[in-house]
């Protein structure tokens, strides 16, 4: 492909000064699992066409692909059905299937034995970072994109924008005509709490990385309390009874009770493809 671009290599950069710069068709800023979708789609379209399709890159603030890894607890389960992976719906055939994943895998009948839909998040995770290494070619890793702007033609109409991106070696910057912003939540504490990286208070999204660091002792008699009644919370409140047998934890929920995800047929449809 014209436009290809390897994690190993990294992506093409925006020459400064003479030259022509390279302008994508589309550039994404993110590379979770809803550019992951569209990366899935456009390769797709690619493969169809027989050409390489609409030049495009993905710019990813992280050195690989993870998918919350803050937040992958053993036995944590997928909250909502595995079909909806980042082709079935679309496209049941699609190469890029869990199902074809498990196949890939050798473990396609031993996942159908389980007669359940509902795998864990870590190999969901997994099954991400295998479709991400099928379509490196159009990541960049190690780019976080610090800054967007319209580049402004003679008679004053945009048609591209610049983007800058910070990577290892300094700034980046790439020109695209269309731009497809997908960099997910961002962590949220209440009012008067700071959350250092290091320090006794911590935040889910790095959980993980920092439970072990911050309380190696296992035996030893902490006191936790976890803030935040949705499905995180209820984890994380398991994981600390579960993991310290002999800490005091303690929930704090602003409502009488633990809020599940809604699940319902009825909210479902608003997933349906006629609702967007
Ligand atoms: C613990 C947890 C479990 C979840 N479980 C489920 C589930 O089971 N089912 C479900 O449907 N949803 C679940 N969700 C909801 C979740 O929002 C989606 O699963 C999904 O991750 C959303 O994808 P996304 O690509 O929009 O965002 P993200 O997954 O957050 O990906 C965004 C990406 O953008 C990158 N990025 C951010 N800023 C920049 C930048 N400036 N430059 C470059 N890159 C950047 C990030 O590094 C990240 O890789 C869960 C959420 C959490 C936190």
């Amino acid at each position: 492909m014209s436009h290809a671009t390897s994690s190993t290599q990294g992506p093409r950069a925006v020459p400064d000064g003479s030259g022509a710069p390279a302008v994508y068709d589309l550039l994404g800023v993110g590379f979770g699992p809803a550019n992951m979708a569209l990366a899935v789609l456009l390769e797709e379209m690619a493969e169809a066409s027989g050409d390489d399709g609409i030049s495009r890159l993905f710019l990813e603030a992280r050195s690989q692909p993870a998918w919350h890894p803050g937040m992958l607890l053993e036995g944590s389960l997928l909250q909502i059905t595995v079909l909806k992976d980042l082709a079935t719906v679309r496209n049941p055939c699609s190469r890029f299937t869990f199902l074809k994943y498990l196949q890939d895998k050798g473990r396609l009948f031993e996942f159908l034995n389980l007669r359940d839909l509902f795998p864990s998040r870590l190999e969901f995770n997994d099954y991400l970072t295998w479709v991400a290494g099928q379509l490196g070619g159009s990541v960049g890793y190690d780019r976080r994109v610090t800054s967007i702007a319209p580049v402004t033609s003679d008679d004053g109409g945009v048609e591209e924008l610049e983007v800058t991106a910070r990577s290892a070696t300094g700034a980046e910057r790439f020109r695209t005509r269309n731009l497809v912003v997908a960099t997910g939540g961002v962590p949220w504490t209440p009012d008067g709490v700071e959350v250092a990286p290091e320090g006794p208070i911590l935040h889910a999204h790095r959980f993980m990385h920092s439970i072990r660091r911050e309380f190696p002792d296992r035996d030893a008699p902490y006191r936790f309390v976890v803030v935040g009644g949705g499905q995180s919370g209820a984890e994380l409140f398991l994981y600390l009874l579960e993991h310290y047998p002999n800490a005091e934890v303690t929930a704090a929920l602003r409502r009488f009770g633990y809020k599940p995800v809604d699940e319902s047929d009825f909210t479902n449809t608003i997933f349906f493809p006629e609702m967007v």
